[in-house]
């Protein structure tokens, strides 16, 4: 199946359900409704020749346009690209020439940014783009042609094969400049479906959205988890806003909820956090970044997600490589990534010699099968770097695997410490540090120093009502229960941490700020 078809297929099989609703524009659609929607938009682009392969880019925050385009130009077979919504005019023209893009779709504006504005500046140096439509405009709702012929979008679809290129997702950026991921609708249609199976959707399910479309965690483990069980996408709110994610869950009956877990963290730690009638929600996914078992716990808890899972993965694997099941123990579920995908396979490595490791054993793990990404766009140099001649995808992650197959993440190998030889991970250290009554949030670091290679710095948000702590009160109260080279020499407080849009912690930026701190 190609991701167009496979929605066809949803819309005759639930056409009087509910597909989207994207609350901040009051917008409902029920299945019925948006493939009308998305063939009116398929017929437009048609009509302005948009060819097979040609890249469509997307520079919008989630909203249902967003998603429309989505599924439009994978009707069409056009690559839809996705820009970041928080990207600025450098890193705009970047990548509208990196990937060529022809035509771009943009909101209007987003938070403090005037999109139209920014992309009307990089325009003379992008030769390859040739038409730009704001959302928000005549030009937007001229692209759908309703009284079009619709057999030739059915055509398009059938020239059309699962394995062509239909999306080019560029990573989170966390560890450098993002890169193209290119995928097929064989990559990511099997992994939003099979993302929705072990969520057990059916079309009776709701699924609150707050993390971005611009990500495959928003695209894909939502939107493309939805649209191939007939579960509703929720959108909340267009960037993320803890109060409306939960009052979204509550006023739309929502039983799933996504988020990364600085994300759920904020949700948790609302004054009114525990005042919204949450009663149908039954599970969620919490992905992106190491999901602290507090945390986890705490969503079970309060939140009522007693079937929620933690999800491993990265945008060159589409991304879910490994995934905790609704029946797996209560201590896995929190405290493990889970097991291996159906159809995808898994093994560790040691990073140096490239062998299998026994398990229990940490190294790199490696994902291999119907997921990996065709390669980087135009850059087979980089893919050569991370895909190897039996088509196994390097993560870059450090990962142990039980004898049950159960996958533990204990960092970045970029961001393990080796403080005076010994290998520090760092979450191991943000575990402990989570258990402090008065540690809201805490990533640690290493830094160099001139003793021991590297130290280890904590930067640590507070709880509401704590004026302060120090890094002796830190020391001593991991003393005894940590391994003194474990134990953090530095400690700051901070109010926030750098971040992706993604919602992942930049230690890259830490690193560099903690440099200069430390003069
Ligand atoms: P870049 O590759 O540009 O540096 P990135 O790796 O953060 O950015 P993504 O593809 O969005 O970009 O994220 C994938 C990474 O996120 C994984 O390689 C892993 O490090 C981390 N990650 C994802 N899910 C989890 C999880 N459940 N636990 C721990 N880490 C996770
Ligand atoms: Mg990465």
């Amino acid at each position: 199946d190609t991701i167009g078809d496979n929605l066809d297929r949803t819309a005759a099989r639930v056409p009087d359900g509910e597909a989207l609703v994207d609350r901040a524009q009051g917008l409902r659609y029920t299945w019925a409704e948006f493939v009308t929607e998305v063939d009116a938009l398929a017929v437009g682009l048609l009509d302005l020749g948009i060819a097979k392969g040609e890249r469509v880019g997307i520079w919008a925050p989630n909203c249902a346009q967003w998603t429309l385009l989505q599924y439009a130009t994978a009707k069409v077979g056009a690559i839809l690209v996705n820009i970041n919504p928080a990207y600025r005019t450098h890193e705009l023209e970047f990548v509208l020439n990196q990937a060529g893009i022809r035509m771009l779709v943009a909101a209007r504006s987003f938070k403090t940014s005037m999109y139209a504005e920014m992309i009307e500046s990089v325009r003379p140096n992008c030769p390859a783009l040739e038409r730009i439509v704001i959302t928000d405009t005549e030009q937007w709702a001229q692209l759908f042609v309703h009284d079009g012929d619709v057999g030739r979008v059915r055509e398009r679809q059938g020239e059309l094969s699962a394995d062509d290129a239909i999306n080019i997702q560029y990573t989170s950026g966390t560890t450098g400049f993002p890169k193209g991921a290119t995928l097929s609708h064989h990559n990511i249609l099997n992994n939003g479906y099979f993302v929705g199976r072990l969520c057990g959707y059916t079309e009776v399910d709701r699924v609150c959205i707050p993390v971005p479309f611009y990500h495959c965690f928003g695209m894909v483990m939502g939107n493309l988890a939805c649209s191939s069980s007939g579960a509703t996408m929720v959108i909340p709110a267009p960037g993320f806003d803890p109060k409306l994610t939960l009052e979204a869950c509550a006023e739309e009956r929502c039983t799933s909820l996504y988020g990364v877990p600085t994300m759920f963290i904020a949700e948790l730690s609302l004054p009114d956090a525990d005042s919204y009638d949450l009663a149908p929600l039954r599970t969620g996914i919490m992905a992106g970044s190491p999901c602290p078992i507090e945390v986890m716990k705490q969503v079970v808890e309060r939140f009522g997600m007693s079937e929620v899972s933690i999800c491993y993965g990265m945008t060159e694997t589409s991304p879910v490589s490994t995934q905790t099941r609704a029946d797996d123990s209560l201590d896995r579920r929190v405290s493990t990534v889970g097991r291996t995908m159906p159809h995808l396979e898994s093994k560790i490595v040691d990073p140096e010699t490239g062998l299998t490791v026994p398990r229990g054993t940490p190294g790199e793990l490696c994902t291999r099968g119907y997921s990996v990404m065709l390669g980087y766009w135009e850059q087979p140099e980089k893919t050569a770097e991370v895909i190897d001649r039996a088509r196994w995808m390097h993560t870059g992650d450090l990962g142990v695997m039980d004898d049950e197959g159960y996958v533990n993440i204990t960092g970045r190998i970029k961001d393990m410490v080796i403080r005076g030889g010994e290998n520090v991970y760092p979450r191991e250290i943000e575990e402990f540090l989570y258990t402090h009554p008065d540690i809201l949030d805490a990533q640690v670091i290493g830094v160099p120093d001139e003793r021991y290679g590297e130290e280890l710095m904590a930067w640590v948000r507070l709880r509401d009502g704590v004026a302060d702590l120090t890094a002796e009160a830190v020391r001593e109260f991991a003393n005894g229960r940590l391994a003194h080279y474990k134990i953090p020499r530095y400690v700051r407080v901070v109010d926030e941490f750098p971040m992706t849009v993604t919602g992942k912690v930049r230690k890259v930026e830490m690193r560099a700020e903690s440099v200069e701190l430390l003069g």
